[in-house]
This record gives structure tokens, sequence and C-alpha cells, in this order.
């Protein structure tokens, strides 16, 4: 049913494509016209002017051709990290991977080339369906900006699967954690540290204190805190005044995020208070938690689709934020589904023609499933 040389080549194809975040607009523009040639409407959303990039998010319509089911979203992100300029694929194997110097960018071109061939296959063997909504979104990595900013009224489904987890095919994600970012400013008092050091007071001190009452690491099954930049300072003869420090904090619990964004904030406080010196404190929440219920449908109909190929469904939760968080948040239940890509975000990232076309196969037993929901 899946024709393994089509899925592979427009796979190829696609990875070639540069397209790091910020810089969709060729890619966009070529799979606008895969979409329209696979008998698509394709609208572009505004978000790509909001967060003053090139190219918005692709929402693609396909109307239902006497299936029943409800409509359903199916959904990858069209841009990579970097290195992720010039790749060259290698396929040594059966298994695709990069040059060596650049990402790969399976992630997650892979999830819109298992999109577009389950897309092809379900046209040529006329399986019947609801509406389909296929959206490629712009900004995923560094900020999930596009799904933030998605024209939300331009999409009817309800539920929705997201191809972009590193598990394998029969992974479902239903939960994953919610995260502060905070950025800490310490504002201590500059002097000459050899002649009058006392009229000083020094940012860096006053920042390390701080750091050092902070609980970092993992704190508990669920709740995760890091502080992952620190800078600050001019010479070794001033005494410091400005030191600036960034971290975050996770959880799959919206309460426990607030509990140890509070304590780092609080740790902050004091130190500051200690020496004299001032902070300013900014926190934002990047994205909320979600949880999805496994008799909810979305999830039923992954589990059925999964058995209907045996492939193992198993139900995880993740320790990262993705698109889904976003839709989750704007009122669509979605999953994000493992596609086997391998060591993501290294230039040791590979991914396997097996799995490309499992994966593939699995797309479109989905949309089978959905017809009884
Ligand atoms: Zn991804």
């Amino acid at each position: 049913m899946i024709n393994r040389e089509r899925l592979v080549s427009e796979f190829l194809e696609l990875v070639k494509i540069d397209s790091v975040s910020g810089f969709e607009r060729n890619i966009a523009d070529i799979l606008k016209v895969k979409l329209e040639k696979m008998g698509l409407q394709v609208y572009e959303d505004a978000a790509g002017k909001k967060i003053n990039t090139q190219a918005g998010n692709l929402i693609a319509r396909l109307p239902a051709n006497g299936g029943s089911g409800a409509p359903l979203l199916l959904c990858a992100h069209m841009d990579t990290v970097e290195p992720g300029r010039g790749v060259k694929p290698v396929v040594v194997e059966g298994i695709i991977k990069s040059s060596g110097d650049t990402v790969l960018g399976a992630d997650d071109k892979a999830g819109i080339a298992i999109i577009f061939e389950a897309l092809r296959v379900i046209k040529e063997s006329g399986v019947k369906h609801g509406g389909l909504e296929v959206v490629l979104t712009v900004f995923e990595e560094g900020g999930l900006l596009g799904a933030a900013n998605i024209e939300k009224d331009r999409i009817a489904s309800k539920i929705g699967f997201i191809l972009d987890s590193d598990g394998p095919p029969g992974a479902i994600v239903t939960q994953a954690p919610t995260q502060d970012r905070i950025s800490i400013t310490v504002k201590g008092k500059s002097a000459h540290a050899g002649i009058c050091p006392e009229k000083g007071i020094n940012a860096i001190e006053v920042a390390a204190r701080a750091i050092a009452g902070m609980k970092l690491g993992r704190i508990d099954g669920e709740t995760t805190a890091n502080i992952g930049i620190i800078s600050g300072g001019k010479a070794t003869n001033i005494v410091p005044d400005i030191v600036f420090i960034q971290g975050e904090t996770r959880s799959l619990d919206g309460d426990r995020v607030k509990k140890q964004t509070g304590e780092i904030i609080g740790k902050a406080r004091e130190a500051a208070a200690q020496y004299g010196a001032q902070v300013d404190i900014k926190v934002e929440n990047l994205y909320r938690e979600f949880y999805i219920d496994k008799n909810e449908r979305v999830v039923k109909i992954a589990v059925e689709a999964a058995h209907s190929i045996n492939l193992a469904p198993r139900l995880e939760s993740t320790g990262g934020g993705s698109d889904a968080n976003m839709f989750n948040e704007k009122g669509i239940s979605t999953v994000v589904l493992g596609i086997a890509m391998q060591s993501v975000h290294t230039t040791e990232e590979f991914i396997s023609i097996e799995d490309l076309v499992k994966s593939s196969s699995y797309m479109v037993e989905i949309v089978k499933a959905a017809q009884k929901y």
C-alpha cells in the first residue's frame, strides 16, 4: 500500500531544503504546491507577520469524501534546528542520516513526508474519511511560536495528531509538562576593586549566593529546575554591578512549577537583600501542561489504529514541550506520535526507511479508525 520509493524520495527532497527556524519561506512555498497537487485547499495564516518571520503556518483542508468520522488535525513542523543548512542526506543499508556536519532534519520533515504519503495512499485506495486538516507550523523549535500564534478560527478539528516524537511508531504522548522561563538581573554597584571595594556591591557574589541556595536538577518525579545562563562582569579590577541569570522550571503539574519558580525567585531576593543589591525578575510561562485520559477519543483512535497493524501502543509522558501543548491549550485534544527519529538535534540524527514506512501505514490506519468516532 505504502509507496516506499515515493516516500523516501520525497523525504530526501524535503531535508535538502533549508528551513531553520525563521527561514521557512522556501519550504512553505514548496509544501503549498505539493498540498495543492494532492487536492487540498491551502491557507497561509498571519502567524509569520505576528512573530516577524518569513512564513506563516500552512493550514490545508481535504474535505470529507463520504466518510463520517470527526475532522482530524494532522500536524508536523517545517522548521529545523541548526546546524541545518545544506543538508546532504546519505542512505546506508536502510538508514537515512546526514553527511555528519548538519542535523538530518527528520525532526520534523519525517512527520511531513509521512503525512503526505498517507494522504496519497488514502486517495489512491479510496479510503473513506471525514474532513482532514493538515497543519504545518513554523518556528516550533525554540519557542512553539507558530503554533502559539496560529489562526485557531481556521481549524475545525477538535482532535489532533502531531508527528514529532522520537519514540517508536506506536508511542503515543498523552502528557507533557508546563515550563516557566525565569530571567533575573542582579544589580549591584561598581567600584574600583583595588582602591575602594567596600564602596561596591559585587553582583557576581550576590548571584553566586542566590544560585547556591537554589534547589536545581530533578526536583521530583514530575518536576525539574535548571539555571542555564549566567553572564556579567567586565574586568578583574572592577567590582561588577550587573549579572544576568536565566533558568527554567518544568513540571507535569502546573502547581509544582509555580512553587519551584517561587522558590528560585525567593532565593534571588534573599541574596539581594543580604548584600543590599537589587533584582529585576521576569517570569514567562512558555507553555502549559496537558494530560489526555486514555478514554478520550483521540487516544482511542490512536490505540485502535496501532492494534490494527500490530504495533504495540504505548501511552507516554514527555519532559519536553511541543506544538501539542499549544493545541491542547486552544481546545484541540492533541497527542504526539512517535516516528522513530533518532538522536535529534545532533549531527548524528538518523531515521530508518522501515520506520518511515511503518509510520505512514499507521497514519492511514488512524484516518480509518477515526471513522468510528
Ligand atoms: Zn520536532
